[in-house]
């Protein structure tokens, strides 16, 4: 079934999964069952570091397995209709109906439609009301759940905050009440007494005549709001994973991301995370460089991450990345440190990061001018900003990133020309370099969101932000500066979800049922059918996006608390408008936003530089050696992994060799990478016994030995075969005899194939392709054909350089044409034989 459904899929490795250290637990045997979904394609939601944090910590739970899912692209969601087949799980491949739990990480609104699919594809009901003891409890969380109001009607419950700890209180309350066989009813009613968790269903809302809310009106007297969890404890309640999921898939952030804090209070008033995330918790930096250092060798990852909200505020941060840099150099992993304020990204932190390779940064001023910055509480200097600028060139950077917003509060058109302004004055800086440097700017309309100091406020309209982005564009239009932008339909859109109530669940599905698919991708948005959507279903979308708040004025997110004051916020509100700034409590007094106690709750910061420090470390045996040797290797490629390509079964190798610890030898240059080389690329879908590979070591090693160490790390399907120590690499033959195996084919088709093909060897056969154009006679590529039995073929194909049929053209080219019936055939390529020298080959068994 799996050849029919991927059969002309665009990246069919998104449905398989296979990824290195996935945990493929027996599903018979869990107790709870709980697949975790992202509702975006693979490569994104496989990037989210959230997600695999909440993998290990269900997976290292007894008794619980957790598997994931990801919404099928548009040509496989189709797939799957047109098959009636259900989605399912990537690592069991069990339909999503199967489990207990379908949690959704909900990261930013423009995935909402994602998460329909999804349930629609697993036929559970849209909403929660109509589900019943067959079907899995759909909840939530991630930032987005911080105002689930317009997916109330689609959720059982939702997990507000962080859910590390709180999952084994679910796993309690869930065995219990199975065990007890109570009603769907009971278990809300026990599940609601978890802090953390919000049943949507426990509350009724009211609305007045001008379309506010009256009241919102809890069902139970000690449920009348709900606390976000808070972990106290990151090292402790929620480790570092030690065997990341390694991807065979290139996704869009594809190396080693590692969590070193969580929490912001630098106060940015637009920023939602800095907010719900509070207080900062900083992993201890011993426990970060142990994580890193056993996670890259259980992964094989050539890059890391650090991530948090401001890796730069992280208090050891120069001490941390200066002993990874040496302790990763030789290994040639890079370091990256994605969100970087301009305060912290110092010439030290530059030349530490450019050790192996001048990963990426952005710098995000946000807003254009000084004074709009205080409004927004980001007290960015241009000076400070363009001496960052002046480094990044001079320590050799190309491009450098720089990230601002349009329509913050009380923007006005000075604000936007001094944006200009100092787009140019970086991109002067770029221009005086020896070495051509670019600038990219990336400008998005701001959001207000909930639980901040803007979420009384109203998004500018959507003329304006033409308007504006219009301007901005004809004034930016300069060589040397890329512009990008967010698509105003999709701002727009965001800002009417963001804060939206109950009542946009209708105008939701309605526009779900008219084919809104991933809005949050350009090409696939269409703000018409949103429009129609709210028209059909009596909804003002302005009255969302555009309106502005009064400070009396119930909230759809009231009962929701992610511990930060309602106060605290007007305040910061205020102040904002007063362009005064509040400093961050890190560093300076604390702000009494509300959060902390200051006994059990309080910022974790470890100012004190660890041991380890001190110690410097052993550089891997071989990392410069200068001899090298060569091996050469067959291996396999067969089940699942026939659909992913070539370059991914490369990376897989990379990577395997890494986690082996074979002391590979690299390339010179900018970017070193192992020096590995492969034959001609496999065709997507096909399976092979005989690939081919060339790798090379700086220590002589016994082939046999390598052969065993590289097994234990490829991924299923991946086999070495045979491996020998080589001089020079072999030249490939002008012509050799290729065999395959077709299998899965109908005994009707076998029989067509073997009455006719031997009176179809005069005829032509054609291939034009931009590498390649042949017109030969048929029997010059067809060496011979053998049933094997009544669904399985053998053939010999005569192949060269300019002379390459696939043997599924051949075989349509029999048939003529029934090629339907043919694309659940599966092709795995089992000999290669170079011919003698001088034979005839093309002739030799067409004449007999
Ligand atoms: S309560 Fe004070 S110390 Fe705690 S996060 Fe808020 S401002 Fe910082």
């Amino acid at each position: 079934m799996l050849e029919k459904l991927l059969h002309d899929i665009e990246k069919p490795g998104r449905y398989f999964g296979n990824e290195f250290n996935a945990y493929r637990k027996d599903f018979s045997q869990a107790r709870m069952r709980f697949v975790l979904a992202f509702p975006d394609l693979y490569e994104v939601g496989m990037s989210h570091l959230g997600l695999q944090l909440l993998y290990h910590t269900l997976n290292r739970m007894e008794g619980v397995l957790a598997d994931r899912v990801y919404t099928p692209w548009v040509d496989f969601e189709n797939r799957l209709r047109e098959y009636s087949e259900p989605l399912r799980a990537l690592e069991s491949q069990r339909p999503i109906g199967e489990f207990d739990f379908v949690g959704f990480s909900l990261q930013y609104e423009l995935s909402y439609t994602n998460l329909l699919t999804v349930l629609d594809l697993a036929a559970i009901p849209f909403r929660s009301a109509d589900r019943t003891a067959d079907h899995p409890w759909i909840i939530a969380g991630g930032p987005c759940a911080f105002n689930p109001e317009p997916l109330a009607d689609f959720l059982d419950f939702v997990v507000l905050g962080e859910a590390e700890e709180l999952l084994k209180e679910l796993l309690q309350v869930f065995t219990d009440w199975r065990r007890a066989g109570g009603a769907r009813q009971e278990f809300l009613a026990e599940v609601r007494k978890i802090p953390g968790i919000y049943v949507p269903a426990f509350f009724d809302i009211s609305y007045q005549t001008d379309g506010t809310i009256a009241a919102i009106q809890p069902r139970y007297g000690d449920y009348q709001s709900v606390q976000k969890r808070l972990l106290l404890n990151l090292d402790a309640e929620s480790p570092i994973p030690e065997k990341p999921l390694v991807p065979l898939l290139g996704i869009v952030h594809d190396r080693l991301s590692l969590e070193i804090a969580r929490g912001c209070t630098r106060g940015c008033r637009f920023c939602q995370a800095g907010f719900i995330y509070r207080p900062v918790r900083e992993r201890h930096p011993e426990r970060v460089l142990q994580g890193a250092q056993r996670a890259l060798a259980c992964s094989g990852f050539e890059d890391l991450t650090l991530l948090s909200l401001s890796s730069g505020d992280y208090s050891q941060i120069h001490e941390l990345l200066r002993v990874l840099m040496g302790r990763l150099a030789a290994q040639k992993v890079a370091v990256s440190l994605p969100s970087l304020r301009v305060g912290t990204l110092t010439p030290e932190l530059m030349e530490l990061i450019r050790t192996v390779r001048k990963t990426g940064f952005t710098l995000a001023p946000e807003a254009g001018s000084e004074r709009l910055r205080r409004v927004i509480n980001k007290p960015v200097q241009n000076d400070d900003l363009l001496a960052t600028a002046r480094s990044a060139f001079h320590y050799g950077w190309r491009v450098l990133k720089l990230y601002f917003m349009m329509g913050l509060p009380t923007e006005t058109r000075m604000d936007l020309d001094q944006l200009v302004e100092l787009c140019f004055e970086i991109w002067r800086l770029a221009g005086e370099q020896k070495h051509k440097a670019a600038v990219n700017i990336s400008l998005s309309t701001f959001v207000p969101k909930p639980h901040t100091p803007f979420q009384w406020l109203g998004q500018i309209s959507l003329p304006v932000i033409r308007g504006n982005l219009d301007y901005l564009k004809n004034r930016m239009n300069r060589r040397g500066l890329r512009l990008k932008w967010n698509e105003p339909g999709q701002s727009f859109l965001e800002a009417v979800f963001a804060r939206g109530d109950r009542r946009l669940g209708a105008s939701l599905l309605r526009a779900w049922e008219l084919g809104a698919r991933f809005d949050g991708w350009t090409e696939y948005f269409q703000e018409q059918l949103w429009m129609q959507a709210f028209h059909e279903t009596g909804c003002d979308p302005h009255f969302y996006a555009n309106r502005e708040r009064s400070h009396t004025e119930v909230l759809p997110w009231d009962h929701l608390s992610a511990g930060v004051t309602k106060e605290f916020l007007w305040k910061e509100y205020e102040r904002a408008l007063a362009e005064a700034l509040t400093p961050d409590c890190r560093w300076d007094h604390c702000s009494a936003c509300g959060i902390c106690d200051h006994e059990n709750i309080a910022p974790q910061l470890h100012r004190q530089a660890a041991p380890i420090f001190s110690g410097t470390s052993p550089e891997p045996a071989g990392a410069h050696a200068n001899t090298s040797y060569l091996y050469r290797l067959h291996y396999a490629k067969k089940g699942d992994i026939r659909f992913t390509g070539q370059l991914e079964v490369s990376r897989c190798f990379a990577r395997a060799i890494r986690r082996a610890a074979l002391p590979a030898a690299f390339s010179k240059g900018f970017h070193p990478h192992l020096k590995l080389s492969f034959g001609e690329a496999l065709p997507l879908g096909m399976e092979s016994e005989v690939e081919e590979l060339h790798l090379t070591l700086t220590e002589n090693i016994e082939p046999q030995r390598i052969l065993e160490e590289l097994n234990r790390q490829l991924p299923p399907g991946l086999t070495v075969q045979a491996l020998a120590r080589v001089e020079k690499r072999a030249t490939k033959p002008s012509l050799q005899r290729v065999t395959y195996r077709i299998g899965e084919l109908t005994p009707f088709l076998v029989h067509i194939i073997i009455q006719s093909w031997r009176n179809r060897l005069d005829e032509r056969i054609t291939k034009k392709t931009k590498r390649q154009q042949a017109d030969v006679p048929l029997g010059e590529v067809l060496l011979d054909l053998r049933p094997l039995d009544d669904t399985t073929l053998e053939m010999d194909l005569c192949e060269g350089a300019d002379l390459h049929f696939r043997p599924l053209a051949v075989l349509i080219h029999i048939t003529k044409g029934v090629q339907t019936r043919m694309t659940g055939s599966r092709i795995c390529k089992i000999a290669m034989t170079a011919f003698e020298e001088g034979e005839d080959v093309r002739r030799t068994h067409y004449q007999c």
